[in-house]
């Protein structure tokens, strides 16, 4: 129930997820699970133990062998991408290769500002745009990087399989034609797929490396975990006592790891795409009055996110109005002193500087239902008059 929270409308699932009920039960428990797992006595054993149990979930749960991939367990996403970026970057600097990174205009920001420090070891970054519906050119991008390894240089994709901000997919489909057609080696941003698209644990196994964050969809915050083929050569980002097989140091988190698959199965339990959509269309076609929906002309969305631009009105006055009458939503970002800016991947889909000031996000519980929706779309409606 959206209004579980706090008795708001809680319409911000794309930033951050509530505990998961499972999660929940298990913290009440007061298992906290506390050994160290290196330690080699039963407490210490117990934590291992429920880590490789998560492990073998996983594996199973997303249909990867663990015979080509490693799971690294991080502190979310953010980390995920930069061990992943920053680590092939290191490998090859050690080895003097040069090579070519390619991001979109519109990935997260964990991905875009990797660039400063990629270029200080000494490879090319390169940005491909997307259009207002947020889609790429495939054969162009082909094109760009095929010029790159036929060469011989290394070309390093981050591939956003949903964008967070405007919830438009792009298909794994298309990014092995983009591997099998250049060779390029792709990581796939998959943080806001899960509950968020059907069938999100398909994952193609010609594809390099998936990163997932627990907090997302009902696990904890700062635990997450990243799938990375064995034969992909990066210098670990964090190094220490060689836990996780010297690919990611310290101490894991056996409490936040088990947690992922404790989320995990609720979700599966929980997801219901059909459900979803319909409740989201209920209110998307509503909010289509107020404004423009962000994508609509997309190939494909996401089933949870509507990105609105309110063309007379500014996101500031509205996110503080919508909070006001009970509304969790988010709008584009705000830089550390409070002056709002405007959003970086309206303006990089094609946007106005003044259509990119006045846009809000609604992202909606995987569980939504077609009567919570009605009634979320009736206050909104009263809210936005
Ligand atoms: N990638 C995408 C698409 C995201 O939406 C986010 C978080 O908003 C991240 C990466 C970073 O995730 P984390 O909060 O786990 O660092």
């Amino acid at each position: 129930m959206e209004k579980s929270i706090s008795s708001r409308y809680y319409l911000d699932y794309n930033a951050t997820s509530p505990l998961a009920k499972s999660v929940k039960s298990f913290l009440a428990s007061g298992d906290f699970l506390f050994g160290n797992p290196a330690s080699i006595h039963t407490t210490g054993k117990t934590a291992k133990k429920y880590i490789n149990e998560t492990v073998d979930f996983l594996f199973n749960h997303f249909k990867l062998s663990p015979v080509h991939f490693s799971i690294v367990f991080h502190s979310g996403a953010t980390e995920g991408i930069n061990t992943f970026f920053k680590g092939i970057a290191l490998a090859q600097f050690k080895n003097k290769v040069k090579s070519t990174f390619f991001f979109s205009t519109v990935d997260h920001a964990s991905a875009i500002n990797l660039e400063e420090d990629l270029r200080v070891l000494g490879h090319d970054v390169y940005f491909f745009s997307v259009d207002k519906n947020g889609d790429f050119n495939r054969e162009n991008l082909i094109e760009v990087i095929k010029k790159v390894t036929s060469i011989g240089m290394p070309a390093i994709l981050n591939y956003t399989y949903v964008n967070n901000e405007s919830g438009v997919v792009w298909s794994l489909e298309d990014a092995v034609k983009i591997k099998k057609e250049t060779g390029a080696i792709i990581h796939v941003d998959a943080v806001q797929t899960i509950g968020k698209i059907n069938n999100w644990s398909l994952l193609p196994s010609e594809l390099d490396a998936y990163t997932f964050s627990g907090h997302k969809f009902g696990a904890m915050k700062s635990v997450g975990f990243s799938f990375i083929n064995k034969s992909v050569k990066f210098s670990p980002l964090i190094v220490g006592g060689g836990q996780q097989a010297g690919l990611r140091a310290g101490t894991e988190n056996a409490l936040g790891i088990y947690c992922l698959k404790l989320a995990l199965l609720d979700m599966v339990d929980e997801f219901k795409p059909d459900e979803l959509l319909s409740a989201k269309t209920f209110i998307e076609d509503m909010l289509s009055t107020k404004g423009e929906i962000v994508g609509k002309n997309a190939k494909q969305r996401n089933l949870n996110t509507i990105f609105v631009i309110f063309n007379q009105s500014n996101s500031s006055d509205l996110t503080t109005r919508l909070d006001i009458q009970g509304f969790d939503v988010s709008k584009g970002s705000a830089c550390s002193s409070g002056i709002v800016k405007e959003n970086r991947i309206l303006l990089n889909m094609g946007f106005s500087n003044k259509e990119s000031l006045s846009a809000i996000r609604f992202s909606f519980s995987p569980s939504l239902n077609r009567e919570e929706a009605q009634k979320i779309a009736t206050c909104l409606q009263k809210a936005l008059k």
